[in-house]
């Protein structure tokens, strides 16, 4: 039998009430229950609070000298943990940078962040559940002075490096994106985290390019992406504008591997002339000697330039030392030099760390890529 309203008005009255009292029970009785959870049984927030400080520790590991203390705070509502750190953070390290990655790290979990900006000072503190959980002091060294007379500046060669095959995150990336230096950051397209990594390079106030996946046969390990060889000019331009879609804010591009590609004129040239229409920049990346990218391109009249030094073909620190070194050699040879890295290695970051410390010591600048183009 299905249950009606009964048509007598007096008892759909009746029932009205009945409903509305069982409504305000409920409410009252959740009322209860919550004042009595609150103040019967305090919130024991202390694991959060040892989270967010594990959190934020790993953001700030060898980013500079940390010391820390804590102490537990009680009141009627709950017992949770104050922590107090201080870092003194090593040169070239960007405290914006960090505090990003604490706002990245704890925001999506509802708890707030709120910043104060002094000259060299930055004070982060986290609060979770109105409860302040830790305070973040950093402390940046000075740096030497931006007013050294322009012409000084100008003199100085110039040094661009790109950040090969972004678009997986990692270690490496995140210590990339912390660098207090334009490094132009270049994306592999249609990857998970490819639109995500461009942005935040964007954001953090890199340059931006788009990995161009080149495919010149088919044993070849396939990106997403690729323009393959043999490929009709309608297709290749299709091909670019998903792929720029998926990697936002690029202003040019370089070729992930494509050997035999680069080395056939025609090939580049139907490719090149997709990217002139773009009105992007392209960097041949160099991955044979036989390469005629850059000849083309300029004959093309597009802006170019293409990669002098590979920092990391080894992944030992002395290694990509020696690299350095020469991407320096040719800057100063030259009065400029491309140089490409890649974001998979910790000893990468490391060492471009390293290079950007020395950079004023060798009267080297360095540059977002675009601007080493003719
Ligand atoms: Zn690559």
């Amino acid at each position: 039998m299905r249950w009606r309203v009964p048509d007598d008005p007096r008892l759909r009255a009746a029932l009205a009430i009945a409903l509305a009292f069982l409504v305000i029970l409920f409410l009252v009785s959740g009322i209860v229950l919550c004042r009595d959870y609150l103040t019967g049984r305090p919130l024991d927030l202390r694991p959060v609070a040892q989270d967010i400080d594990t959190t934020i520790g790993k953001i700030l590991a060898d980013k500079g000298t940390v010391t820390g203390e804590s102490e537990e705070l009680e009141d009627e509502t709950g017992v949770w943990l104050l922590f107090s750190t201080h870092a003194e953070l090593n040169d070239g390290v960007d405290a914006a940078a960090i505090t990003r990655r604490i706002k990245e790290a704890m925001r999506p979990n509802g708890f707030d962040v709120a910043v104060s900006n002094g000259d060299l000072v930055t004070e982060i503190t986290v609060s979770a559940f109105g409860k302040q959980i830790e305070q973040v002091q950093m402390i940046s060294r000075p740096t030497t002075p931006s007013s050294r007379p322009a012409e000084e500046d100008a003199r100085r060669s110039r040094v661009a490096i790109i950040i090969d095959d972004v678009g997986y995150g990692g270690e490496a990336t995140e210590m990339l994106l912390e660098v207090n230096a334009p490094l132009t950051f270049s994306v592999l397209p249609k990857l998970p985290q490819s639109s995500a990594l461009a942005r935040r390079a964007h954001e953090a106030g890199f340059e931006v390019m788009l990995h161009l996946p080149l495919v010149s046969h088919a044993t070849q390990r396939v990106c997403p992406g690729a323009v393959w060889v043999n490929t009709t000019r309608e297709e290749i331009g299709r091909t670019l504008e998903e792929d720029l879609e998926t990697v936002p804010f690029a202003v040019g591009l370089n070729n992930h591997q494509g050997s035999v590609y680069t080395s056939n004129e025609l090939e580049m040239h139907r490719l090149l002339s997709e990217i002139k229409e773009l009105g992007v920049f392209f960097i041949d990346s160099r991955t044979t000697f036989n390469t005629v990218g850059l000849k083309v391109a300029r004959e093309m009249g597009i802006r170019s330039a293409e990669r002098d030094v590979f920092l990391d073909n080894e992944h030992s620190a002395d290694y990509i030392d020696g690299q350095m070194e020469e991407l320096v050699g040719v800057a100063h040879r030259d009065g400029k030099a491309i140089g490409i890295g890649h974001c998979h290695h910790v000893e990468t970051a490391q060492a471009v760390r390293r290079l950007v410390r020395r950079l004023e010591d060798m009267n080297l600048k360095m540059v977002p890529v675009s601007e080493l183009v003719e």
